[in-house]
């Protein structure tokens, strides 16, 4: 009996994964029919209907100048010193670099005079010199595409195998391992392991990738436990974004296991630690030391607000943050701090950096961690799960969640090449 029920539980969801399949290419083709009964709208780039304009477009060459471009394209010799005297902040005519892709947009007479003349400072920023009448020099930025992704794998080798062999952004693969860093160990990954992942791509002129935005949904399956992972605004006065899975629970944890990326531990929270320097006297120690090279980054372990950011005596230069009224923690013999007093720190933002400031022997930064006001050892406190999202939000959360996992149960794996088949390996050879 149970076992007819998980049959049809499947049945009913592959059917409605290939209905929503098959009213998307539906409503594509409608589209389509929709485009091509339209005529051919016009080519808007920098802001100008190029169909108005003949157009020149060329990358600056070694000894072009911009004055010889313009004289070129009959544009009278008071404009072009107009642009290099009164524009010189917006558009340096001797700082044009050879290389950079500029566009002369020409009146369609039979004079082909230059009328604008538009210089691309960088993949987004660019600056039209319109010469039209009075001249104009302005910067505008090019229009961004968002175009969402869907990217699953089954891990063979490693995780940035399974996505940088689809030709994937690595930005993907790091962003991945963060959502899940602390619910699932990246160094003990099983083959077998399956993800999915929803971001979206940017876009500059609907054609040259200009990066991924940060992932939006995920699915892990790790040891054949599922894992959901749903991007949402835990905190809006903050902006704080986390990831919560279907229960809304935070996948985060309240503490970093350490302050730094990597790092030593050099010396444990120890009550009874003797010092020969004091003449074998008992000096507790009530840090947890990890060594690391000077100006190594050391991480905030909780979100949180700096109460102290100051030099004192054997501390050195340190900092203490109060993350709630429980905990605090401090980081101590910094080279120099990086946030003052008062400021918000989110887990993981660079507080400071490993130095060797007050008593210490070599680099490394003293962890101090305190709960209801007392010094406890970190590495043996079971650490509080991050809250999950406030009940007031839920609702909304889960009515928001609700269509992307069903786009995640959608999804499928790619399909493996065979071994067997000579053809496929001839062919990635
Ligand atoms: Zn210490």
């Amino acid at each position: 009996m149970k076992n007819i029920w998980g049959i049809l539980f499947i049945a009913i969801v592959m059917v409605s994964c290939k209905e929503d399949q098959a009213a998307m290419e539906n409503e594509t083709k409608e589209e389509i029919a929709k485009i091509e009964a339209i005529e051919k709208p016009a080519v808007i780039k920098y802001g100008f209907n190029l169909d108005e304009f003949t157009v020149q477009q060329d990358t600056v060459r070694r000894g072009d100048s911009f004055g010889e471009l313009m004289l070129d394209n009959k544009v009278e010799y008071p404009k072009i010193a107009k642009i290099s005297k009164e524009f010189k902040d917006t558009f340096d005519v001797r700082r044009i670099r050879v290389g950079k892709p500029y566009t002369i947009l020409k009146s369609k007479d039979t004079t082909e005079t230059a009328q604008v003349f538009i210089y691309e400072n960088d993949l987004i920023n660019y600056t039209v010199v319109d010469l039209r009448d009075s001249v104009l020099a302005y910067t505008d930025k090019k229009e961004f595409k968002y175009v969402e992704r869907e990217v699953s794998g089954v891990i063979e080798t490693s995780l940035s195998e399974a996505i940088l062999d689809q030709g994937i952004d690595y930005a993907v693969t790091h962003d991945l391992a963060n959502v899940y860093a602390w619910t699932i160990d990246f160094t003990m990954l099983q083959k077998q392991d399956k993800f999915k992942v929803i971001y979206k791509e940017k876009y500059i002129n609907d054609s040259i990738y200009a990066g991924a935005e940060p992932i939006e949904a995920a699915y892990f399956e790790h040891n054949g436990k599922p894992i959901y992972a749903f991007a949402y605004e835990n905190d809006s006065l903050k902006s704080i974004v986390d990831y919560f899975d279907e229960g809304a629970n935070n996948l985060r944890r309240t503490f970093l296991r350490m302050p730094v990326e990597y790092g030593r531990l050099s010396s444990r929270y120890n009550l009874k630690r003797r010092i020969r320097y004091y003449g074998n006297r008992i000096r507790a120690h009530r840090g947890t030391d990890y060594a690391a090279p000077i100006g190594t980054p050391i991480m905030a372990t909780a979100d949180g607000t700096v109460t102290e950011s100051t030099r004192r005596g054997g501390n050195g230069k340190y900092v203490k943050i109060r993350h709630n009224g429980t905990y605090s923690t401090q980081y101590l013999h910094m080279k120099k701090q990086k946030v003052k007093r008062g400021e918000f720190v989110r887990q993981g933002d660079v507080i400071g950096w490993i130095g060797m400031t007050g008593n210490t022997g070599g680099p490394h930064v003293c962890y101090r961690f305190w709960r209801n006001g007392r010094q406890v050892d970190p590495l043996k406190e079971e650490l509080p799960k991050a809250e999950p999202l406030a009940e007031t939000l839920q609702p909304k959360y889960f009515d928001y969640i609700d269509p992307i996992k069903d786009q995640l149960d959608c999804m499928l794996y790619p399909e493996k090449p065979l071994a067997e088949d000579g053809d496929l390996l001839t062919l990635n050879q």
